[in-house]
């Protein structure tokens, strides 16, 4: 496989850290273009960044001059990751695509553009194909991908080999998010210590609505969603890393039992299995047993995050089955993602 030149907008904040992070020693991804707001362009990244992540900042990106998000500026990329806030992030990564270098986002911005897939590559890898929809250039060389929120992701995972077992008629959820996925600073200290956030501003209907996208079925050149009501309360805890989910769910054609439901999510088996991408988890599903578990500080980092945990699968005394549901948020949920996004678009060749 070649290396591809690759930029992170956004570069400065939670997301865009994270990227730093998880690119370092990439075997194919070699990070060449930083970019963020007017405030930190001209600025080294060391003193723009207050960097939170737990590694050295590494020396040649805290040496590298932030650059404003625009494609004239940052010019030596094969493809941008973006780490946008989605206040912003409409005109810049169009902007980007219609100067024909591919955006792979983890904004909101573009998640339900009909053109655009709304990518976990375990589940929909197929919906890549929407790209050859787009309009940004005339050859496609500039197109848009986007991840998932960070609940929808995990959850969308979890779902998956049980939607096309059973068939997922409809979900009550509520959220235990982490306090990283509302980027740096985040919520403050006074409000989430020792506290619980009944609300998280614009979470529930995105909660309500991507998975349908996510788990919809691609055929010519559109998806057509999935109809699974979800109703979802989601909230704010003192965590740092790591969403938990308390899912019930109910479905169509009924598992036997708590066992049938564990036994389904155990034997799926990934469709990246075959493709050898460098940030694919070996397992990207895992049940637990132990009732104690999964937990946010113990299991968020398996498989370096890319693995989702899925434990307390029950037997519901209101609707079918309910379980516990864990992803990291800004690897699994966000940048995590985007990599592998970027490294199945690299293998079927939609990057060049
Ligand atoms: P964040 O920490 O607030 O970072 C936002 C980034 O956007 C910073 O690099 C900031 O640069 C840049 N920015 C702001 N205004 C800009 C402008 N006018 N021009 C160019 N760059 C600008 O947010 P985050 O948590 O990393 O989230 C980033 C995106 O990912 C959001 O769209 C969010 O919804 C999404 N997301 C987050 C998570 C999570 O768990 N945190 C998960 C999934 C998706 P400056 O430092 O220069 O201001």
């Amino acid at each position: 496989m070649r290396t591809y030149n690759v930029g992170i907008l956004g570069a400065t904040g939670a997301v865009g850290q994270k990227f730093i992070h998880l690119l370092q020693g990439h075997p194919w991804f070699k990070i060449t273009e930083l970019g963020a707001s007017e405030r930190s362009a001209g600025k080294s990244y060391k003193d723009a960044a207050t960097w939170i992540e737990p590694i050295d900042l590494p020396e040649d990106i805290a040496r590298k001059t932030i650059q404003p998000c625009r494609p004239e500026v940052m010019e030596d990329v094969d493809f941008v990751f973006s780490g946008l806030d989605s206040s912003v992030a409409t005109e810049i990564e169009q902007e980007f695509a219609e100067a024909g270098v591919p955006v792979i986002s983890n904004a909101k911005n573009f998640r339900q553009d009909e053109t655009v897939p709304l990518l976990v590559p375990e589940v929909n890898g197929d919906h890549i194909e929407l790209i050859n929809q787009q309009k940004f250039t005339k050859d496609q060389s500039g197109f848009i991908v986007t991840n998932p929120n960070c609940v929808c992701i995990p959850l969308s995972m979890a779902l998956a080999p049980l939607h096309r077992e059973f068939g997922v008629s409809s979900i009550v959820m509520t959220t235990l998010q982490a306090i990283s996925g509302g980027g740096y600073p985040g919520v403050p200290g006074m409000d989430i210590t020792a506290n619980v956030m009944p609300h998280i501003g614009g979470e529930e209907p995105k909660i309500g609505e991507e998975p349908l996208k996510i788990l919809g079925t691609y055929g010519g050149g559109k998806v057509d969603f999935a109809k699974i009501p979800i109703e979802s309360t989601a909230t704010r805890v003192p965590t740092i890393e790591g969403h938990l989910l308390s899912v019930t769910a109910s479905f169509e054609d009924k598992p036997k039992n708590a066992d049938h439901v564990k036994e389904v999510i155990s034997n799926w088996k990934s469709p990246l299995a075959e493709l050898d991408l460098p940030s694919a988890p070996e397992q990207p599903l895992r049940v637990y047993e132990d009732p104690r578990f999964p937990q946010p500080r113990l299991h968020s980092y398996r498989e370096g995050g890319m693995q989702v945990g899925i434990g307390r699968i029950r037997e519901a005394s209101v609707m079918d089955i309910s379980m516990m549901i864990l992803g990291h948020n800004t690897v699994r949920g966000a940048a995590g993602c985007s990599i592998l996004n970027a490294e199945l678009l690299a293998v079927k060749n939609y990057i060049k």
